[in-house]
């Protein structure tokens, strides 16, 4: 039977390193790290991720500033708000939450994010950086995964990393940050060919997906390490993209959902928050 990893615990260990680091950049600069997040419309899941957000910015003692704006906003209107957020000194990271309202290009408001600001490690800047092994901010949800690896001990050298899912925020990302820890990575999408028989060559499987108990027990290997980053409500209840049943019986180490990688990226918001306020108030 798997090790469960522990998410919350994980996550936990990162907020109060967080809030330490957080009370000393007040002492040392005279006031708090600031969060600002623009909510447009009125998403009921995306409401429960702002109101996440701002309960660990309370957390960790961030300043955090809800922008709120109505389902009708104009494109213009949105740009007006990030705009004024990207000038305001005393504003460390900037979080548009996705998705948009129709007629609102998620591009062009992101855009307006200065990179110093990309909490979330979207733009291209940080993306770019990413890829060249450079210092950067690293997209929340996969920098958590990476944490979460570290923090069982597992080693990364050499092994075989099997990432389903090619998203820019989730799988894209997850490839390099594995790439970049000396794994033999391959990326596994919709067209790929027989992903029962790739997902079973990995040492360490991460899926992102998006549909619910996608990786079965059968598409994995002995002893391997199952991370699985889906998000899906199924008959109002939380539901991962691995089959966590039959895949426990098989794996080293897995993580559940809810309690495994969730609450890391929320965690990796606030450390990433945190690292940028700091980079801005040093430089
Ligand atoms: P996207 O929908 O953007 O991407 C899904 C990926 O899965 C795509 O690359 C797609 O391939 C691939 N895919 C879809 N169907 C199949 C299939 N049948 N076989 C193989 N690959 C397939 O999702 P995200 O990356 O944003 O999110 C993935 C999951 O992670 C979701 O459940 C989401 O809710 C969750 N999530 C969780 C977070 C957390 O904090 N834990 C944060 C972000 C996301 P293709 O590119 O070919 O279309």
């Amino acid at each position: 039977m798997a090790k469960i990893i522990d998410g919350k615990l994980v996550s936990t260990k990162i907020k109060d390193a967080v809030k330490i680091k957080a009370t000393e950049f007040e002492q040392k600069f005279g006031r708090k790290i600031s969060l600002a997040v623009v909510l447009v419309g009125n998403n009921p899941a995306s409401k429960v991720y702002v109101g996440n957000k701002v309960k660990a910015c309370e957390y960790v003692g961030f300043n955090s500033i809800e922008c709120l704006m109505d389902e009708n906003s104009t494109e213009e209107q949105v740009k007006e708000k990030v705009l004024e957020l990207a000038f305001n000194p005393e504003i460390d990271g900037i979080l548009v939450q996705l998705p948009l309202p129709n007629g609102i290009d998620k591009n062009t408001i992101l855009n307006l994010i200065p990179a110093e600001k990309d909490v979330d490690g979207f733009l291209a800047e940080n993306v770019g950086s990413l890829l060249l092994g450079e210092e950067c901010t690293i997209s929340c949800t996969p920098y958590g995964v990476m944490k979460l690896l570290e923090h069982e001990s597992i080693d990364l050298c050499g092994k075989n990393a099997v990432v389903v899912g090619r998203s820019n925020i989730v799988g894209k990302p997850m490839a390099a940050l594995l790439l970049n820890a000396n794994c033999t990575v391959t990326v596994c999408h919709s067209k790929t060919k027989d992903i029962g028989a790739v997902c079973s060559q990995a040492d360490i499987l991460v899926a992102a997906v998006g549909i619910p108990k996608f990786v079965k027990g059968d598409m994995v290997k002995d002893g391997a390490v199952v991370i699985d980053v889906g998000i899906n409500r199924v008959e109002g209840k939380l539901v991962g993209d691995v089959d966590f049943e039959s895949v426990e019986k098989k794996a080293s180490f897995i993580t559940p959902v809810p309690g495994g990688v969730g609450p890391m990226t929320i965690a990796m918001l606030m450390e990433n928050t945190c690292a940028c306020a700091y980079r801005r108030a040093q430089k």
